[in-house]
């Protein structure tokens, strides 16, 4: 039978976390859906807000709401700190040597946009090659085959095997002198797939090709250090980690920002202008055109915050016993199947359910307040590698709780029995 791999950890550690405690910092997850208390399985596409971050929005507002010109007056040197210290926060978060390696956007599209067109233009040219993988999200690829329609370059596909695992050697064959980026991700998230980010990465770098790591579903759910896995580039979304919507962040590396062209032109990335010419910030102003989303900024700080009182180790132990308590639960509905059961796996439990539709399924949770996600998960290439167009996909966080386990599946059953 199938079983995720359990890694070790001392019994004592795990006394300290309390799911119900921090669960009760989210004030969305206390009310009823449908006329049943809400059992949030929806984390892979979006993530609650604890009240710390909530607060922290309305106190910007309140008292600190100014647009970022720190000389200004009272209020623009408030809102600049905050800004800049919430850029602190994200570099302390991906253990980032400088703040200015820090660029924040709307999000892990945009993120990947913004190195697919600023570094891409510059760096790829006709015959060259971009390695994704068969697990990215529409995201990590739809950016990566305009660059190559643009440039006549070449997008090349790293496969998995049956179980949705990076087959590494295959990947490492792809490699070559013409290849100039690999794009991947750190966790699927369709299937839950953890990839070995570190050796993708030396790998790519022994060919002389730059990396961007997708980290959109994997800084919810585990430490990261971007100097440890000597990525070039790494980008995650604040919605998926806690934070506000429609931001997040780049993580480059400095001797790569530095010599990177812009995005975007306009305000704040400018240090001179004539009509003639245009003198260029350094990163990462460089590469923030525009007033940009000043508060929600400084509400990804707090909810950095926050995780990181809560540790993201613990968060991890927890969610990797939560999860086999999921799956083994999750066995036991008939007809269940799972797709995705590599040994490393983080939160997603994807699945699909024998005499039922994954959308079906999906209403029927709903009815009775669980909240998951059934469809394709803007990953159609990996379903389509399992033969599938969709699939129910409960995902979880650190504030889900083996009762929220215990909902899903006895709703499954009640589906199974026709009950429902
Ligand atoms: N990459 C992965 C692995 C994702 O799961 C997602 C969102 O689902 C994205 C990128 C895109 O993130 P966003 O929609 O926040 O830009």
């Amino acid at each position: 039978g199938y079983s995720p791999q359990l890694t070790e950890s001392a019994p004592s550690t795990r006394q300290l976390f309390d799911p119900y405690r921090v669960k009760r910092d989210f004030p969305i997850l206390q009310q009823q859906v449908h006329g049943k208390p809400l059992v949030w399985l929806d984390n892979a596409a979006t993530t609650q807000k604890p009240q710390a971050v909530i607060d922290r929005l309305a106190h910007f507002y309140e008292y600190e709401n100014s647009n970022i010109h720190r000389a200004a007056h009272a209020l623009a040197a408030r809102s600049t700190d905050a800004y800049e210290a919430a850029r602190e926060k994200a570099r302390r978060f991906l253990r980032a040597p400088s703040s200015k390696d820090i660029i924040f956007v709307r999000g892990a599209t945009e993120g990947i946009n913004l190195v697919a067109q600023a570094w891409g233009r510059r760096n790829v040219r006709e015959g060259d090659e971009i390695v994704v993988s068969w697990l990215e999200h529409h995201a990590n690829i739809v950016p990566w085959q305009q660059l190559c329609a643009e440039k006549g370059a070449r997008l090349r596909v790293a496969p998995v095997d049956d179980r949705g695992e990076l087959i590494l050697e295959e990947y490492e064959k792809l490699l070559n002198p013409s290849t100039r980026i690999v794009a991947m991700t750190q966790v699927s998230n369709a299937l839950g797939t953890v990839t070995p980010v570190r050796e993708i990465t030396a790998m790519a770098h022994r060919h002389g090709a730059r990396v961007l790591i997708d980290g959109a579903q994997s800084v919810p759910h585990k430490a990261v250090d971007v100097q440890e896995i000597d990525c070039d580039f790494f980008v995650f979304s604040g919605h998926k980690v806690f934070g506000p919507t429609g931001i997040g962040v780049v993580y480059g590396k400095d001797e790569v920002l530095k010599d990177m062209p812009p995005w975007q032109g306009g305000g704040n990335m400018i240090a001179d202008v004539t009509f003639e010419k245009t003198i260029f910030q350094g990163p990462p102003e460089r590469f923030e055109a525009g007033t940009g989303n000043i508060a929600d900024a400084v509400g990804l700080g707090a909810a950095l915050d926050y995780v990181e009182s809560i540790g993201m180790e613990a968060i991890a132990r927890y969610e990797h016993d939560l999860l086999l308590y999921a799956t083994e639960k999750m066995l036991t509905v008939p007809g269940l199947t799972f797709i995705g059961t590599a040994p490393e796996k983080a939160s997603v439990l994807s699945f699909v359910l024998q005499g039922h539709e994954p959308l079906d399924v999906g209403k029927a949770l709903d009815r009775e307040g669980i909240a998951v996600r059934a469809g394709h998960h803007c990953a159609q290439p990996i379903l389509r590698r399992f033969g599938l167009e969709a699939t129910v996909r409960p995902s979880l966080a650190f504030y889900n709780t083996c009762a929220d386990v215990d909902a899903l599946v006895s709703a499954l059953r009640r589906l199974q029995n026709g009950r429902s």
